[in-house]
C-alpha cells in the first residue's frame, strides 16, 4: 500500500523523503505542493527533480477521504459527508462569515463521551481518525472552496476541532494534523485561529498546553457537577475543580489570554437565572480569565430535551455579562443542513455500546426540581 502523504507533518515528510535518500528542502517544497497548491499528481510538481516525482509515484500517494454527499445552506455554510472505512462516515462544516471563513473538523468515528444533548454522542464510537483522515478534511474543503469560489487566495481562516468526536482522546492524530495546520508552509494558520474543543480530558489539556497551545474552548455545560455528572459523563473522572485548574495552566501557555468556555442552553435543565450566578460564583472562585459563547441547543430526536427559549437565552446571557463577563450567543447555522453544533451525525458502527448506554441514560430526569 502507499503511504499517503496527509498524514505526515513536515517533519514527518522530511524523515519519509530521508528514507528515500532526498533532503530537506525537498520535503520543504513537496509539503508546498501538496498543502499550499492543493497537488496530488506528483508529475505535476515541476520543481521537483524527474527521478524524486518517479520514486514519489512508486511508493507514495496523496489522496483524499472518498466524497459520500456535500450540502449546501442557504445561509452558505457547507457540509461534506466523507467515507472513513468500514462502515463509518464523518463531517466536516465551511462556515462562510463577513471577515472569515470557518472550517469545522471532525477528529473521530463517533465519539466515547457520550454527552447526552449530543447527536454524536448518542451513536456511540467507532474508532479514532489518523492524522491524514483529519487533515483530509481541510485539504479538501481549502481546495475545492477555492475552485468553487474561482480563488487562488484562502478561503478557510480559522479551524475549529468542533466536529464529531473528542479531540482529546485522539492524542496522536491531534497533534501532527494541528502542526500541518500552524506550518508556514502547510495552511499557515496562527496559533489564535485554530481552536481545540475539549469536554475537558485534564491530562491531555497538560500536554496540549506542552506540544501545540492553540485556542481552547471548554464545553462546561453546567454550573457544579451532580449536573455536569449526567450532561457530560466524563466529569465524573475529571470534575470541575480539576478542568478549571487545568484551565488555569493552560492559560499560560495560551495564544489568547482567556478561555472560552462553551454553554449549551437547555430548556429547564441549566438555563435557570440561579445557575448563572452559579457559574459567575465558580469562575471568580477560579480566578480565571473566560469568556462564554451559549449555543442554543440543536435539537434532534433522541434527545428527549428542549432548546431553551430566546428570552430565556438573552436573560441567562444578561447575568454573565452584567457580572462583567463577555458573553456571546452562538448563531446558529446551516440549520437546515443539519449542520449546527451537535447535530453532526455522520456514521458510526458504534463499538462501545456507547449508544445503548446513552439509551438507558434517557430515562434519568434531567429537569430540575422547581
Ligand atoms: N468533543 C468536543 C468537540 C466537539 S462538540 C467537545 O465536546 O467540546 C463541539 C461543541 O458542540 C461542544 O461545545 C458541544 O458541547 C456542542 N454540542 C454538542 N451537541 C450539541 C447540540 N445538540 N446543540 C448544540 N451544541 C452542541
Ligand atoms: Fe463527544 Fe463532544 Fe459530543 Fe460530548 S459533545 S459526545 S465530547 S463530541
Amino acid at each position: 500500500m502507499k503511504t499517503n502523504l496527509l498524514e505526515f507533518d513536515l517533519d514527518a515528510l522530511a524523515a519519509f523523503c530521508a528514507q528515500l535518500g532526498e533532503q530537506r528542502f525537498r520535503a520543504t517544497q513537496l509539503f508546498r505542493w501538496i498543502h499550499q497548491r492543493g497537488a496530488s499528481d506528483f508529475g505535476a510538481m515541476s520543481d521537483l527533480a524527474k527521478a524524486l516525482r518517479s520514486k514519489l509515484e512508486g511508493c507514495a500517494r496523496v489522496e483524499a477521504l472518498p466524497l459520500i454527499s456535500e450540502q449546501a445552506a442557504s445561509d452558505g455554510t457547507l457540509k461534506w459527508l466523507f467515507d472513513v472505512r468500514d462502515g463509518n462516515a464523518v463531517e466536516a462544516v465551511f462556515i462562510p462569515e463577513d471577515d472569515r471563513g470557518t472550517l469545522c473538523v471532525s477528529s473521530q468515528a463517533g465519539c466515547a463521551v457520550g454527552c447526552r444533548f449530543c447527536s454524536t454522542g448518542h451513536q456511540g464510537f467507532s474508532r479514532n481518525l489518523t492524522a491524514g483522515e483529519i487533515v483530509a478534511q481541510l485539504w479538501f474543503a481549502e481546495h475545492s472552496l477555492r475552485k468553487r469560489f474561482g480563488t487562488a487566495e484562502r478561503v478557510i481562516t480559522n479551524l475549529v476541532m468542533m466536529g464529531m468526536g473528542e479531540p482529546l482522546q485522539n492524542y496522536s492524530a491531534l497533534i501532527p494534523a494541528l502542526r500541518v495546520m500552524l506550518d508556514d508552509h502547510g495552511y499557515g494558520l496562527s496559533r489564535r485561529r485554530v481552536t481545540v474543543s475539549t469536554s475537558g480530558v485534564v491530562p491531555m489539556l497538560d500536554r496540549l498546553a506542552q506540544d501545540c497551545p492553540v485556542a481552547l474552548a471548554v464545553s462546561l455545560h453546567a454550573p457544579n457537577d451532580p449536573l455536569r455528572d449526567k450532561l457530560v459523563p466524563l466529569n465524573r473522572k475529571y470534575p470541575i475543580h480539576e478542568l478549571l485548574q487545568a484551565c488555569k495552566r493552560y492559560l499560560v501557555h495560551a495564544p489568547r489570554d482567556f478561555i472560552t468556555f462553551e454553554y449549551c442552553m437547555l430548556d429547564g435543565v441549566n438555563d435557570q437565572l440561579a445557575q448563572a450566578r452559579e457559574l459567575i460564583d465558580l469562575v471568580r472562585g477560579a480566578e480565571i480569565r473566560c469568556k462564554f459563547n451559549l449555543i442554543p441547543f440543536n435539537p434532534f430526536p433522541a434527545s428527549g430535551l428542549l432548546r431553551s427559549t430566546q428570552n430565556q437565552l438573552l436573560a441567562f446571557a444578561k447575568v454573565l455579562s452584567d457580572a462583567g463577563i463577555v458573553t456571546t450567543v452562538r448563531r446558529t447555522r446551516g440549520d437546515d443542513i443539519d449542520a449546527a453544533c451537535g447535530q453532526l451525525a455522520g456514521d458510526v458502527r458504534d463499538r462501545t455500546r456507547a449508544a445503548l448506554r446513552i439509551a438507558r441514560q434517557r430515562t434519568i430526569e434531567l429537569k430540575p426540581v422547581a
